[in-house]
């Protein structure tokens, strides 16, 4: 199988779209074919464990690479410690018809965790591939999540250096704890006095220039991309689809065949865009809905057909999903014009210029029958994470409380009840002082740091404190560079030198 260019240019090998992150033409690496894998196929994974269901899935798309090589690399990304459950994505029943995929046993607490766990591996086989000597320069701009998930994934993997770009005061306290005291030889990490769109704006201008590149080349080094915009970011999270399937069969919950909805908190479009790989792969996918925050430019994308980037950029209890500039939406509007990347490049050039384009009638009338989507402000999700710890017990982080309140506005709407699976994209415990709150009020925070709001959290709720918030209190800050964003290119030079 080969990969295309979402704006038509570049045929490029699955290791050289991992390897490369972004076309030459700006545009983003997409299979050149959707592999199918039949019900029986599915019905397989209902006896297999999660990283043998991630080999069938990469090898449908990783040609180049070998099975031994997939199952090595699962194998060795998805093993205990880093991943605390046996399961690594978890399935639990919440309520009638609705179940709960818990992406956040990884070492981070964040569902970055299972793509960026196995990227290094992916990374490292297509430099051998491709006879890359140079050293592998992956560059992230973060909303909060990504960074400390990469800085992880590549901590002292040789041959790979790894830097986060993050907007300086639009993490959550902990996430910048997590990042700012990472360990190894290799990870650095730089705050940008931006906003996460101006962040990841300034990262994909480095990607494009010619000037840059040549730059990173006499000095050894070849950029690469740990983002979703990364194809290899995008194949490891198709498999949870398709393993919280197979779960729910086994559990007789739904029979084979049967179609399950899935509700996703989306900022970069990535996660979702996996779940509709998985549909097109055949996986029995009813309605994908679209959970925005205060930033729903999203939701009105599939509610008028037009996306608009123009307004006002809102910080929330959400910040993963504080984005206007969804990258990976790129890669489903390709599927919906026919795989024509002229018209994605126009479409491209448009938001570039103005700001805003439009699909027209017809054609989000064709993407309505996939794909609803809503939104919650950060009222409706601090009532939702109270609401559904009154109701069921259950602790929710800040992004899957935006889904839940989306999914229950759209069972109102619709009556449809059918089961659903919600993505829980993060533990709680990265936002203690905004669960807390949601909990028991604002006083209830007030003055308090982010360790004595997990302390008063668990003793409130009796969901127990993952170690790796606890360690956070006693690590020394490693990580203090802070540049304009402007100046992104020239702080990245000096801390690579
Ligand atoms: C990254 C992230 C999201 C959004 O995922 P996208 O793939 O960018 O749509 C949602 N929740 C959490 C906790 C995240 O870290």
């Amino acid at each position: 199988m080969s990969f295309y260019s979402t704006r038509g240019g570049a045929c490029a090998t699955a290791s050289q779209a991992v390897l490369w992150g972004l076309a030459k033409d700006g545009g983003l690496y997409v299979p050149s074919m959707f592999p199918q894998l039949s019900q029986e196929t599915v019905a397989l994974f209902c006896q297999m464990s999660y990283p043998q269901i991630a080999e069938r899935v990469l090898r449908a798309f990783l040609e180049d690479y070998s099975i031994a090589e997939i199952a090595e690399s699962v194998n060795a990304a998805y093993a205990a410690p880093a991943f605390d459950d046996p399961a690594v994505a978890p399935v639990k029943h919440l309520d009638d018809n609705l179940y709960l995929l818990e992406l956040f046993h990884g070492p981070t607490l964040a569902f970055k965790d299972i793509a960026l766990k196995l990227l290094p591996y992916l990374v490292r086989l297509a430099a051998q591939k491709n006879q890359e000597e140079r050293e592998i320069s992956i560059l992230v701009a973060t909303s909060g999540d990504t960074g400390k998930a990469a800085l992880e994934g590549f901590r002292d993997v040789p041959g790979t250096s790894c830097t986060v770009f993050y907007p300086e005061s639009g993490v959550s306290a902990l996430q910048k704890l997590q990042m700012v005291t990472t360990a190894g030889a290799n990870t650095h990490v730089i705050g940008v006095r931006g906003n996460f769109d101006d962040t990841q704006t300034g990262v994909k201008r480095l990607f494009s220039s010619p000037a840059f590149h040549e730059k990173m080349a006499a000095a050894g080094r070849l950029p690469s991309s740990a983002n979703s915009i990364n194809f290899g970011r995008l194949a490891p999270q198709v498999t949870y689809y398709f393993s919280s399937y197979a779960a729910l069969v086994n559990a007789g919950a739904l029979r084979m065949g049967q179609a399950l909805n899935f509700v996703v908190p989306t900022g970069n479009f990535g996660d979702i865009l996996a779940g509709y790989y998985a549909k097109r792969m055949g996986l029995p996918v009813g309605k994908l809905i679209c959970a925005s925050n205060r930033n729903n430019v999203l939701s009105d994308f599939f509610s008028d057909g037009i996306y608009y980037t123009h307004r006002t950029f809102f910080t929330t209890m959400s910040p993963s999903m504080d984005i206007l500039i969804s990258s990976n939406l790129e890669r489903l509007l390709y599927e919906y014009v026919g795989r024509d990347g002229r018209i994605v490049r126009s479409w491209m050039d448009l938001l570039n210029d103005c700001g805003s384009f439009s699909i027209g009638a017809q054609r989000l009338v064709e993407l309505q029958k996939t794909f609803a989507a809503g939104f919650a402000d950060d009222t409706m999700t601090a009532a939702e994470i109270r609401r559904v710890f009154e109701h069921t017990g259950y602790l929710m982080d800040p992004h899957t409380a935006v889904a839940s309140h989306v999914l229950g506005a759209y069972r109102k709407h619709t009556g449809d009840h059918s089961p659903t699976v919600i993505i829980a994209t993060a533990s709680p415990y990265k936002f203690p002082e905004d669960v807390l709150a949601s909990l028991l009020g604002e006083q209830a925070t007030a003055g308090l740091d982010v360790f004595v709001c997990a302390q008063k959290l668990s003793a409130h709720t009796g969901v127990p404190i993952p170690r790796q918030i606890t360690e956070l209190q006693s690590l020394p800050v490693r990580h203090q560079t802070v540049c304009d964003r402007e100046n992104m290119e020239q702080a990245l030079l000096d801390e690579l030198r």
